[in-house]
């Protein structure tokens, strides 16, 4: 299968980089050093209609398309990753309404999101329930016409700024749930923002803990079918997975542009740096694996906007494959800057930092692996 990029692609390709080189660049250090959510880069985002890339086009969205965002994603953390996790996360927030919500939950939530006027958190993660996400103590019991939520959940992307949070609870098995899914709105749900993490990278991006004290929804905020939460989320995570190695090869890019800049100004021994051959290898291995996780990015896209069945087993080879890249990437870039490149001010320190937790979030790693070899085994002949 061979994947291009259509025109309209392309020209929304050049528009975002335009954005992030004219308007971002010059703040991403600043965005790391302050360690705050960017609200102008939510604006930027929102005036250019950059969100409209994560929603269908019925209701506000662009073409619905996920090869279409990852192609976004790749040009913004090309140049910030923070700014990157602002679309990911409205992606990944946006996903269990654009694929399970009902009509009216779709009329009343997509198209603000869309717009960006509101943005979204996806609750699954607890204390007590990471990569077993099936063991979720967050308990949902029936009162009356309502429900009513008291939980925990950890590590929640943009909580303290978000709009509308879909949580993931426990539901009693007599009313036939075990995990289902709830759509909280901001303005008639409370929940408690306990603490912002202080983390080691992607440190513009909020990561929060949530208490759900007595939360109490209308039945309308079900989410799908009692008991399908597990379903719901796993789901989401096919897609998320896609877009999140697309985040990964954006900020792999940029890290070897970064590198390949530096090599061409750097004189050692009265030669620039970039004739030793033991530079030139670190940036050719650098292309390679990133010509590599683009061509699998864009596949996995492709093959999700067609509707690919087998996308399970393809959505967790690229998010491994893409993450295990920028890590080795990124790396690679610092060494490439020497000793500078430990020094803040050069940014390829910060790159290191922010690929980090790529190996981890979205399912770690490991994660990733089971679900392959999960996957391969199960298939017959
Ligand atoms: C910055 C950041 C943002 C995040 N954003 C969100 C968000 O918006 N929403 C959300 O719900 N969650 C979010 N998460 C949570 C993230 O998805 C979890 O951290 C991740 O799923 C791993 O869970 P855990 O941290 O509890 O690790 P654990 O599950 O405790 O894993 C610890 C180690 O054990 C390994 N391990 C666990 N089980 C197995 C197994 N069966 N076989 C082999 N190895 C195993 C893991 O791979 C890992 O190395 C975020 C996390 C971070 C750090």
């Amino acid at each position: 299968m061979t994947v291009g990029l259509s025109d309209e692609q392309e020209d929304l390709r050049r528009t975002v980089r335009q954005i992030m080189e004219g308007r971002v660049r010059a703040h991403a250090a600043e965005i790391d050093a302050a360690g705050e959510f960017p609200q102008f880069v939510r604006e930027l985002f929102a005036e250019h209609h950059v969100f409209a890339t994560v929603a269908p086009p019925e209701f506000g969205g662009l073409d619905g398309s996920l090869l279409t965002l990852a192609v976004v994603c790749e040009e913004i953390t090309r140049v910030c990753a923070n700014s990157g996790m602002i679309l990911g996360n409205q992606s990944l927030g946006i996903g269990p309404i654009v694929l399970f919500g009902t009509d009216e939950q779709k009329a009343a939530y997509l198209p603000k999101l869309a717009s960006g006027e509101w943005l979204c958190s996806f609750a699954l993660s607890e204390p007590e329930a990471g990569s077993d996400a099936a063991s979720v103590q967050t308990r949902a019991r029936r009162d009356g016409d309502c429900w009513v939520l008291s939980g925990r959940k950890n590590f929640i992307t943009q909580a303290n700024v978000a709009d509308v949070m879909t949580v993931f609870a426990r539901t009693d098995s007599r009313d036939g749930g075990v995990l289902t899914a709830f759509l909280l709105a901001r303005e008639e749900a409370d929940w408690i923002v306990e603490r912002v993490e202080h983390k080691m990278g992607l440190r513009g991006s909020p990561t929060c803990a949530v208490v759900l004290n007595d939360v109490r929804v209308p039945e309308s905020a079900l989410l799908g079918e009692l008991g399908a939460g597990l379903h719901i989320a796993l789901t989401t995570l096919d897609k998320g997975r896609i877009m999140t190695a697309a985040l990964a090869l954006g900020i792999a890019q940029g890290a070897l542009e970064l590198a390949v800049a530096y090599a061409r100004e750097r004189a050692q021994f009265g030669r620039s740096i970039a004739d030793f051959q033991a530079i030139q290898f670190m940036l050719a291995d650098m292309e390679t694996e990133i010509v590599a996780a683009r061509a699998l990015v864009w596949t996995a896209a492709a093959r999700y906007d067609q509707g690919d069945r087998e996308i399970i087993k393809l959505s967790a080879a690229t998010k491994l494959f893409a993450t295990e890249m920028v890590n080795r990437v990124t790396s690679t870039a610092l060494q490439v800057l020497g000793g500078y490149g430990y020094i803040v001010d050069y940014g390829a320190e910060r790159r290191v930092r922010d690929a980090r937790v790529f190996a981890i979030f979205e399912g770690t790693n490991e994660i990733q692996r089971l679900v392959i070899a999960r996957e391969l085994l199960r298939a017959r002949g």
